[in-house]
């Protein structure tokens, strides 16, 4: 049988909980909030709008995308503007 091998899951999960998340930017939101990724064991996490870290779930996921959307929409009608 052919399985994700879950030991080394959990050694990475543990040498996160010793060491820290390597975390590394997935994805640019806005300026101030960006989700990131764990490198070695690939927690996600996000800047909340009020300046926290955290894990990255389906609803700050949604929150998220709506945010990056409305930030576009702006952005692009500042660069009309501009021109
Ligand atoms: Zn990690």
């Amino acid at each position: 049988m052919s399985k994700i091998n879950p030991t080394n899951f959990s050694l990475s999960k543990l040498l996160c909980k010793f060491f820290g998340h390597d975390l590394r930017i997935s994805k640019n939101v806005t300026n101030h909030i960006q989700e990131y990724k764990c490198s070695k064991c690939g927690t996600e996490m996000t800047d909340t709008a009020n300046g926290f870290l955290a894990r990255l779930t389906p609803k700050f996921k949604e929150t998220n995308n709506y945010i990056a959307q409305i930030h576009k929409r702006r952005r692009r009608k500042n660069y009309a503007n501009a021109s």
